[in-house]
């Protein structure tokens, strides 16, 4: 059923958005599948996003990680830096210059850019106002069904809510990410059959599926999940591996890693284990995405510690599959977008990363604060924008308050959230089909090497 320019206009958060689309024309690439499958492709593929994972945020987490290991941290290495093929990736959505994540997120799995804010829906049938939008038979098949056609057993782990746009691009089809439950079915894109992403989870065929969310669901769905639904990580750990298994470890987001302590939820790595544990059963093969949803969270609130922190739990989560996936497993770490985080202020080696900045004085010979031309210190780490604009008659920072867990970043331009950034992403890749990753891709290049590497039709 068709429905009008103003009445999607009018709906949702990102109506605007949206609308900014229909006037850009901008027509997505077909989401157009290999021409053969690949006898000598992986068996399995696994896609780690660290959600707003930035060249910059790789750099301060590889320091931050040596640092916490007694290194100067400089020198260190994450997992995935050892993988041998690597591309920069570019992140406009076909709207937007700088871009969101349901965007970027239907770029990387189903191979198709389009609008910022739409999952899984290509932007010229959002131009054109078509009621297909919302009719799953018409749309480019999700990267779950095309894993499914091929035998292959799918996975999807998020530590943000399973319908935040990341995950819902493994499953689900929404020109609004607003849509994450029932109530939010609403206005004329209800009317014209349009279903919010929870009860689309519900009905995936997803074989494991973890995260959080919690909220998102009716009680009538979750008991529609044909499989086993765990709420902790003792019960993850337990659930019956003959059957689907739907772990909801938090009514919105799981926690930061930082705060997991404190709770009863797996943590990336802990859930990573047991889905490749399982996956790996079936005969196939599997596809299995891996989300670190937070990195994102934190930098929106310029708190650049537990974006490191959650970057570490990242980190583990790519060592378990190295260990774990054999030599028939296409692995690739890339992030969605970047965002406006910078490292500056000329440092000396083994500076704590998230410290002052202190340097060598050739004058005095000494080590001293680096300080600004109101003579006040400052951190390495910063923002371009975001809600802690520092003032002139501002106290000065020091070393205990830079360093406290809660702490966030100094930032220029004066804004409620910290954004996103437009820059390319880094893309890391080993294992069979990883000699495809090379150079400055496009980033829905990344969703064709996947259904390439699957054989998918
Ligand atoms: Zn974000």
């Amino acid at each position: 059923m068709p429905y009008t320019f103003s009445q999607i206009k009018r709906f949702g958060l990102l109506g605007a958005v949206i609308m900014a689309s229909f006037q850009s024309g901008c027509i997505a690439e077909s989401a157009s599948e290999s021409n053969s499958s690949d006898k000598n492709g992986p068996k399995n593929v696994i896609i780690f996003i660290g959600d707003g994972m930035g060249v910059s945020t790789v750099t301060a987490a590889r320091i931050f990680d040596g640092q916490s290991k007694g290194m100067t941290g400089e020198e260190h290495s994450l997992e995935f830096e050892s993988f041998e093929n690597l591309a920069l990736i570019k992140t406009y959505n076909t709207n937007a210059q700088v871009p969101d994540s349901a965007g970027t997120a239907t770029a990387i799995l189903s191979g198709y850019k389009t609008n910022i804010g739409a999952v899984n829906v290509p932007a010229d049938l959002i131009s054109a106002r078509s009621g297909d939008v919302c009719n799953p038979y018409a749309l480019p098949p999700t990267l779950t069904k095309r894993a499914k056609a091929k035998d292959k057993a799918v996975g999807v782990i998020s530590t943000a809510r399973l319908t935040h746009a990341t995950p819902a691009a493994m499953y689900g089809h929404v020109v609004n990410r607003g849509w994450e439950a029932d109530k939010d079915e609403t206005g004329p894109m209800a009317q014209a059959g349009c279903k919010a992403l929870a009860g689309q989870l519900i009905k995936s065929d997803i074989d494991i599926i973890l995260g959080g969310g919690r909220k998102e669901f009716s009680d009538a769905q979750i008991d529609a999940w044909p499989g086993t639904v765990v709420g902790n990580r003792e019960a993850m750990l337990a659930a019956p591996n003959d059957k689907p298994l739907l772990g909801l470890f938090n009514a919105t987001h799981m926690s930061f890693e930082a705060d997991r302590a404190e709770t009863s939820e797996p943590s990336l790595a802990e859930m990573t284990t047991l889905a490749i544990d399982r996956l790996s059963k079936n005969e196939a093969g599997y596809v299995l995405m891996v989300e670190a949803g937070r990195v994102d969270h934190a930098h929106h609130g310029t708190n650049a510690y537990r974006a490191l922190r959650d970057m570490q739990a990242l980190n583990e989560a790519v060592k378990v599959a190295k260990d774990k996936a054999g030599d028939d497993t296409l692995i690739m770490v890339t992030a969605d977008h970047s965002h406006v985080f910078t490292m500056a202020g000329y440092p000396m080696r083994g500076n704590p990363i998230l410290g002052l900045a202190k340097g060598f004085d050739p004058k005095t010979q000494t080590v001293d604060l680096i300080l600004d031309k109101d003579g006040k210190p400052y951190t390495t780490l910063g923002y371009h924008n975001g809600p802690n604009v520092r003032e002139a008659d501002s106290p000065a920072l020091s070393d205990n308050m830079v360093q406290a867990p809660d702490f966030r970043q100094q930032t220029a331009v004066n804004l409620n959230s910290e954004t996103h950034s437009g820059e390319d992403v880094p893309l890391y890749a080993t294992g069979p089909g990883s000699e495809n990753v090379r150079g400055v891709m496009e980033q829905d290049e990344i969703g064709r090497l996947i259904a390439e590497a699957i054989g998918a039709e």
